[in-house]
């Protein structure tokens, strides 16, 4: 049966990273007979341009029955004065919540030609290659009770961490499933020396490695001591997992480990692996429209997508691969290069193309 993409370009430079992306699905599509339907829809501002609505109803019921969403981004200075319900974010927060979109996966990873843009040094960040994989939809963010009370003195604020075994296992079973289509090497990051909701997801995580994954490797390390890890020798990972606030704070140093926020992509997934793929960076109102950004990143949420959601695990490959290549032969876009010599964002799908064809 036909597996169904939505795009939703959203705002700015989503537009054009989401463009670029389009010309080379409708090229593999093409190369590799792909049984694939796809549909371009208005989300964020330019919905709300529109229709009135930063997700109009439409955008939620092609959601639900798409297989993947290809999400550009959203926002602009000139809507941040909307009220809340109207605003560009609307799309993206609404989308998460409704399709149950509860693990994010995040690849931090660094091509060696680029190392010299890290803040690490170029022999502790060369070939890093890791997956954080963040529960999005539970934890520290989302448990009741939480409140600040000023009715007593002194006035506090509190929040609670809670899991259960349900959101545990769900979140870990990604990790391990996704680790299997890369080392094989899951480290689950928890407080379990000072938490109790720390201990049973370390307990809960154990026992579903032991009953399905025992074949994997599992680790365990304290979130504190991850942060350092990751700095100091970010390449003893592979796939690290995460609660909602530990992995929200760890994807972020892994991120800024490689350099620019064009080339980072990232996978929102349901339990059936169907998806939501954006790349990390937003809608860059001060490049829009110049032909400047970096579609890096959104390439790469293509590639993504048909890893997990679209079952064509060789066909992403081969988009990685072209990216690497490209990066090797010293093509760049502006915010990687010199800038004098770069291409235009318009350009580099074109690049990819033919390196996929070079293959
Ligand atoms: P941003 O990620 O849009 O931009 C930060 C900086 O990085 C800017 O200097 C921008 O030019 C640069 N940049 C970002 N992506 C780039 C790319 N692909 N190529 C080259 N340079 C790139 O973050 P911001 O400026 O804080 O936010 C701008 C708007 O985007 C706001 O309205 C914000 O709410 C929204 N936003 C949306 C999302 C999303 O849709 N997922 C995420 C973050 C921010």
């Amino acid at each position: 049966m036909s597996k169904k993409i939505l795009i939703l370009p959203g705002d700015g430079i989503g537009q054009e990273v989401t463009s670029s992306a389009l010309q080379i699905l409708e090229f593999i599509v093409d190369k590799f007979n792909l049984d694939f339907s796809t549909k371009i829809l208005d989300v964020g501002g330019t919905a709300y341009e529109k229709f009135g609505s930063p997700i109009p109803e439409d955008v939620l019921v092609s959601a639900k029955e798409a297989d993947a969403i290809l999400f550009g981004a959203v926002g602009a200075p000139k809507w941040d004065s909307l009220e809340w319900d109207k605003r560009p974010e609307q799309a993206l927060l609404t989308l998460r919540k409704e399709l149950d979109l509860f693990a994010n996966l995040r690849p931090a990873f660094l091509f060696n030609e680029l190392a010299d843009a890290s803040s690490l040094k170029k022999g502790v960040i060369e070939d890093l290659d890791i997956l954080i994989v963040r529960e999005l939809t539970g934890g520290l963010y989302f448990g009741e009770p939480r409140g600040i009370d000023k009715s007593v003195t002194p006035a506090f604020g509190f929040n609670t961490m809670r899991y259960d075994a349900d959101e545990i296992n769900r979140i870990a079973k990604i990790a391990f499933e996704a680790s299997q289509k890369r080392k094989n090497k899951v480290c689950s990051v928890d407080k379990a020396n000072v938490l109790e909701v720390s201990r049973f997801w370390r307990e809960t995580v154990t026992d579903l490695h032991n009953k399905n994954f025992s074949s994997q490797e599992l680790s365990h390390m304290l979130a504190d001591n991850a942060a350092m890890q990751l700095v100091i020798d970010p390449n003893q990972f592979d796939v690290i997992l995460a609660s909602n606030l530990f992995g929200d704070i760890l994807s972020d140093i892994a991120a800024t480990l490689t350099g620019s926020i064009g080339m980072l992509p990232s996978a929102s997934l349901d339990s059936s692996f169907k998806g939501m793929y954006e790349p990390c960076h937003g809608s860059a109102p001060d490049i829009a429209q110049q032909d400047i950004a970096n579609p890096l990143a959104m390439i790469g949420s293509l590639s993504m997508a048909l890893k997990y959601s679209l079952g064509e695990e060789m066909v992403a490959s081969k988009i990685d691969l072209a990216i690497k290549n490209l990066i090797k032969q010293g093509f760049r876009t502006k915010d990687i290069s010199n800038g004098e010599n770069y291409l235009k964002t318009s350009e580099v799908a074109q690049k990819i193309i033919e390196n996929i064809e070079n293959e």
